[in-house]
């Protein structure tokens, strides 16, 4: 199997994964990127994933289902383009002989899902769209903080060689932030100095892993003493770790 990160906009990738003959693509926000590769690499493509409603993420969705016929999944309770399989957590979908489990993620948007195999190539995939990103996680524009911070924690509990494939290249920002909420963390300077030389290079940043995101994410990390301290000094009310994650995502918010 092949995994490409194929850049789109400003900065998304829409993931494609392929077999040489038959491919399946994620969050496809246009048609363009998507063709160019099905003709690049000669392959068919099969499938069409989609993580949760907004446009950046469905908006080739259409015109790629009209061209090559190719089925699209997505979430149960959102506005997709139809016709669409209509998945909710703990579903299964058969994509290229690969078996994805289903998650609800709600807290981005309130239908957000993720898809989930267990053993590609040797180890596990996650798509996880605008949930989890390196260094970061999606804004809540649909969910509350209890809700990302339940489904975060589902994501973290997947195995530590997971790949994270998530939807955007927010990483630098992400650990700009990441660096003022724990300056001492040193796994994460150091994921920071290679993830620049990576953009330097023109390379993305993802997949990331979920070992990884566990030692430098603040947002899987919002129960850990130094996190807690941070945002209580910024958000002196924040007791509970809901409240805490809550100020936690007010100040990425906020922050230059
Ligand atoms: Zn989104
Ligand atoms: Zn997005």
């Amino acid at each position: 199997m092949d995994l490409i990160a194929l850049p789109a906009f400003q900065d998304n990738y829409f993931w494609m994964l392929h077999n040489g003959r038959q491919a399946l693509v994620v969050d496809p926000g246009s048609a363009a990127p998507v063709l160019a590769a099905l003709q690049q690499h000669d392959l068919a493509l099969s499938s069409i994933l989609v993580t949760h409603h907004h446009a950046d993420h469905t908006g080739g969705v259409a015109e790629l289902h009209g061209l090559t016929g190719a089925t699209v999944y997505g979430p149960a309770h959102e506005r997709i383009p139809e016709p669409f399989h209509r998945l909710n957590g703990g579903d299964r979908v058969q994509a290229l002989g690969i078996s994805f489990r289903v998650m609800d993620v709600p807290g981005h948007t309130a239908g957000h899902i993720a898809y989930f195999a267990t053993e590609v190539d040797g180890a596990p995939l996650l798509f996880c769209g605008d949930t989890l990103f390196s260094g970061g996680c999606g804004r809540l524009f649909e969910g509350t903080p209890a809700q990302m911070l339940a489904s975060l924690d589902a994501l973290a509990a997947l195995p530590g060689n997971t790949r994270v494939c998530a939807a955007h290249e927010y990483t630098l920002s992400n650990l700009r932030f990441a660096r003022a909420v724990e300056p001492g963390n040193q796994a994460l300077a150091e994921y920071q100095g290679q993830c620049e030389r990576l953009r330097e290079q023109g390379l993305p940043t993802l997949p990331s892993t979920i070992a990884t995101e566990r030692a430098i994410n603040p947002f899987l990390r919002s129960r850990e003493g130094a996190v807690v301290q941070s945002v209580r000094a910024h958000a002196p009310s924040a007791t509970d770790e809901v409240s805490v994650f809550a100020a936690l995502r007010e100040w990425k918010n906020n922050f230059q």
